[in-house]
Parts: C-alpha cells; sequence; structure tokens
C-alpha cells in the first residue's frame, strides 16, 4: 500500500474519533452547537478522505468529484463552528471551499490532471483556511491570545495550501513528481491541522473556565455579584481609590419589610422585587463602583468617592428611584422601599471587614430611624464602628430628596408671605 494512502487512513480514524468526542460533548451540552458542527466537519473529512483513499476500488466519480467535494464541506462546517462559537450567525460563505470545488472539476483541464485537480483543492483548501482565520481572529470583547496563535496557524495553512496550489499549476509536475509534491504539501497541512486542533481545544477549554468563573461569582437570580464576587473586586475598587487619592464608601442596602412583602404578595413577588432593585442599583452606579447582592434581601456597594456628598448622592439617587418604581404584583403594585447604611473611609485604614461592620451600623440606625431612608457613618464614626459597642442613635440621617423638595417649596411659599 502507497504512504500516501496510509497516512490517509491514519487521518480518517482520528478525524472519526474527534467526531465521535465531539458528538458526545454537543450530547452533554446541547446549546454548544458548535461542537455538532465540528463533529459533523471532522466526520465529512473522514469520509471525504476514505473515499479518496479507496481509489480504484470505488468508482473515479466517488473517489475524485464527490470525495474532495465531501472533504471540503467538512471545512465549510470547522468555519461555521468557529461563527456558533461566538453566537454569530451562519455566513453563506463558508460554503465557498466545496463550491468553488465543484465549479472548476467540470472543467475538462482540470479534470484529465492529477497536478491541476490538486491546484484546484488546495485552491479552494486556502480560500477555506482563510475563512478559518477570519473566523476565529480576535475582535473587539474577543482579546484571548489563543486566537491570536490560531488565527496565524489558519493563515499559515492558507499559505501553504495557496502555495501548493500555485506551484502545481505553474510547475505542471509530472505524473511520477505530482504525488510526492502532493504528499509533502500534505504532511505539512497535517501538522497545521493537528496544532489548530490543539489550540481549539485550549481556546475551548479557557472559554469554559471563564464560563465557570462567571457562574460562580453571579447571583442567579439578579444577575449581579454575589458575595464571593464583591469579594473578589473589592481589592479592585480599593486601589482604585488609593490611586486616585480617593476615599472608599460602602453602601448597605436591606429592602424594607421585606418578609411582609413575601407574606403578602407571595415569594415569586418578592423574587422579582429583589430583580427589580438590583436593576436599579446597577443602573446608577458610577464607573468602576463594584454592586452585588450580599444575601437575602441585602445588597451592597463599594465606590471609590472624592467626598460623602457623592456617596450620599448615589445612594439616595438609588432610594428615591426604587421607592418610585412601579412593581406590579397582579392587579396590585408592591409598596417596596430600601433602608441604606453608608459607611466611608479614607483608603489606608478601610478593610472589607471594617467597611462592611460600620455600614451594617449604620443600616441599624437607619431602620431605627423609620426606615426609607439613609445613615451615613463619617469617617470617625466608621473607623470607631469595628472597635466600640453598637450606638443605636449614631450617625448622621441624610435629607432624603423628598426632604430637600418640601424645604425649598416652604421657602417659596415663606418668599410669597
Ligand atoms: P427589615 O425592614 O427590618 O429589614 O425587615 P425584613 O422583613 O426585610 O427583614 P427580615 O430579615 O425579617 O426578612 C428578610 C426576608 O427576606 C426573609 C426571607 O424570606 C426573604 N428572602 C431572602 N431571600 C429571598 C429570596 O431570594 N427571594 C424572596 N422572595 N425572599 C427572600
Ligand atoms: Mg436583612
Ligand atoms: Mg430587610
Amino acid at each position: 500500500m502507497q504512504t500516501f494512502t496510509i497516512g490517509l487512513i491514519i487521518w480518517c480514524t482520528e478525524a472519526m474519533t474527534l467526531a465521535a468526542v465531539l458528538f458526545l460533548a454537543w450530547r452533554h451540552d446541547a446549546q454548544r452547537s458548535a461542537y455538532l458542527a465540528w463533529a459533523l466537519g471532522f466526520a465529512l473529512s473522514a469520509v471525504g478522505f476514505g473515499l479518496v483513499a479507496a481509489r480504484g476500488l470505488v468508482p473515479d466519480l466517488l473517489s475524485i468529484e464527490i470525495a474532495n467535494a465531501v472533504a471540503l464541506l467538512g471545512e465549510s462546517a470547522w468555519i461555521a463552528g468557529f461563527h456558533r462559537m461566538d453566537k454569530r450567525r451562519l455566513e453563506w460563505s463558508s460554503l465557498l471551499p466545496p463550491a468553488i470545488w465543484l465549479a472548476g472539476i467540470g472543467l475538462p483541464w482540470i479534470h484529465e490532471s492529477f497536478a491541476n485537480r490538486v491546484f484546484l483543492y488546495d485552491l479552494a483548501g486556502a480560500v477555506g483556511a482563510t475563512l478559518l482565520a477570519g473566523a476565529v481572529r480576535p475582535t473587539e470583547g474577543r482579546r484571548e491570545p489563543v486566537r491570536r496563535q490560531l488565527c496565524f496557524v489558519f493563515t499559515a495553512l492558507a499559505c501553504l495550501c495557496l502555495a501548493s496550489s500555485l506551484s502545481m499549476l505553474l510547475l505542471q509536475p509530472g505524473p511520477e513528481l505530482a504525488p510526492v509534491y502532493r504528499a509533502y504539501s500534505a504532511l505539512g497541512c497535517a501538522l497545521l491541522i493537528t496544532a489548530a486542533i490543539a489550540l481549539s481545544g485550549r481556546l475551548l477549554m479557557e472559554s469554559s473556565e471563564r464560563r465557570w468563573r462567571t457562574v460562580s461569582i453571579t447571583d442567579m437570580l439578579t444577575g449581579v455579584l454575589n458575595r464571593r464576587g464583591l469579594q473578589n473586586y473589592f481589592p479592585l475598587v480599593a486601589e482604585k481609590a488609593a490611586r486616585e487619592s480617593r476615599k472608599i464608601a460602602a453602601l448597605l442596602f436591606d429592602l424594607d419589610h421585606f418578609k411582609a412583602i413575601n407574606d403578602r404578595y407571595g415569594h415569586q413577588s418578592g423574587d422579582v422585587v429583589l430583580a427589580e432593585f438590583a436593576r436599579i442599583g446597577r443602573q446608577f452606579m458610577p464607573r468602576g463602583a463594584v454592586f452585588g447582592r450580599m444575601g437575602g434581601e441585602e445588597f451592597i456597594a463599594f465606590i471609590a468617592v472624592q467626598d460623602q456628598a457623592e456617596a450620599e448622592a448615589v445612594a439616595e439617587t438609588v432610594r428615591a428611584d426604587f421607592c418610585r418604581a412601579p412593581l406590579p404584583a397582579g392587579r396590585s403594585m408592591v409598596p417596596a422601599t430600601v433602608s441604606i447604611g453608608l459607611a466611608i473611609m479614607p483608603c489606608d485604614i478601610a478593610t472589607w471587614d471594617r467597611l462592611v461592620s460600620a455600614a451594617d451600623r449604620a443600616l441599624y440606625a437607619a431602620k431605627r430611624s423609620g426606615r426609607n431612608c439613609t445613615i451615613v457613618f463619617d469617617e470617625m464614626e466608621a473607623a470607631m464602628a469595628g472597635d466600640q459597642p453598637l450606638d443605636p442613635d449614631g450617625g448622621a440621617l441624610v435629607p432624603t430628596l423628598d426632604d430637600q423638595i418640601h424645604a425649598l417649596r416652604r421657602l417659596g411659599t415663606l418668599a410669597k408671605m
């Protein structure tokens, strides 16, 4: 048996194994349609090259026209797989490799000569490899280094296919030399494809790790950071505050009488209220702030601020927007409000524990002051909060937006008198 045929059979076995593994991976996680596309691609490649290897045993139509079209269709499926991996729509251009082959193989000068058939096949292969490089290229938001490496390998594959294609066309090697040239270029392509498979595996592993990491730090009900995520990202706010010589503010939000909301409107409506609060909280967070759910009906934000007024403004905006937000539960509206404990510290003494404990004490004072308000523990109170016994009347009550509007109205009335 010819060495080239043995090479083809080895490739068929490997491709079929990869197709089976990818198919099982897709069965395990059917949302990942890229796996199915790649499985199909390897299966088509195995069938195509299997038919090429069966030359002489099957009719030429099968081992030439159909075999190469099927192998190139496999390349189209790989391109489609990379589009699906990035959740992009499939593109008709993915079908170019088999289309180029089918369009050219009917021409007698190509059909009759082995060198010209290799020219056409490698030209189609070069177009396919270029499309593969385009499909994996790093774009805005997808800047993993492995993508750049994969893009480089596909570009090298495209160059090799093009070089092989042009050399067959221009040199027109005879019937003895042409298979030798072919064997060398096929070996080079096989090596590059093996490298691409290894890099694709790494790309998938890294994206899967990122996915699980996101899941592990996200609160599933509200979509904001969970406690672990908050603890992971807190150092970023501390670094930003230190870099910009700012203070760190902790805003601890606790929804008021939430147990009563659950009891009266049902747990599901309670969940809707939590999700809506998270949406509002996230909407009003300044750039670089970290916001998430501490647990139950408690949320927290860490913000690098210039002064206390800046932190108060964020707290009051969230509070005022939330108590006015329409929260439908069946035919009625849920009257939900939030109390906020705010602690502010210079970044050299601010730690997670100190800030949370001070904000917790300020929150306790907010609840005692009648709820739906913000209480601030300034630097001194916040710094002492961890060491001192709880003073339930400590902290300053922030005038609410409503208070300020009333005050302005009163001033207006006084002015008219
Ligand atoms: P306060 O104004 O003093 O904070 O009173 P509260 O009722 O809000 O506080 P309490 O701690 O007594 O009750 C919190 C409730 O939050 C109890 C719990 O059932 C509810 N809760 C916690 N997690 C969830 C959740 O994920 N969904 C819903 N619907 N309710 C939750
Ligand atoms: Mg609570
Ligand atoms: Mg509560």
